[in-house]
């Protein structure tokens, strides 16, 4: 796959709010954020969206979504609740293909999603 801007973060190339970091994972907060608390988690290793993960992808897309509920919990979110969302090509609304799970919290959410 083609490098993305989250790459560069990866890489310490471009600057980022980072709210988290394990040797698998990083998060960081997104720069137009749609909720009081929005990050993003990314895995170091990139895939470019959910439809291009493969069986041996399991663990690391596991340990992506444990990262994000382990960090909900360690700023105390896990009480109210959060989102948790994985946008997937145009009609999923995906616009960096680089696999990520945004992480929204501190505000109530609505469903339908737009
Ligand atoms: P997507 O639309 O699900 O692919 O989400 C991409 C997200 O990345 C959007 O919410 C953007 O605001 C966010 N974003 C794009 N570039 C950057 C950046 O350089 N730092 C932090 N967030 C970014």
């Amino acid at each position: 796959m083609t490098d993305t801007i989250f790459s560069k973060i990866v890489r310490r190339e471009i600057p980022a709010d980072v709210v988290y970091e394990d040797t698998e994972v990083l998060g960081f907060r997104d720069l137009n954020p749609q909720a009081p608390v929005h990050v993003l988690f990314i895995p170091k290793r990139p895939i470019a969206t959910l439809d291009d993960a493969i069986p041996d992808d399991a663990e690391l897309l596991g340990k992506l979504l444990l990262a994000a509920a382990a960090y909900a919990r360690a700023e105390g979110f896990e009480k109210d609740g959060y989102r948790t969302v994985i946008n997937t090509r145009d009609h999923g609304g995906q616009t960096v293909f680089h696999i990520h799970v945004h992480l929204l919290a501190g505000r109530q959410m609505h469903w339908p999603p737009g």
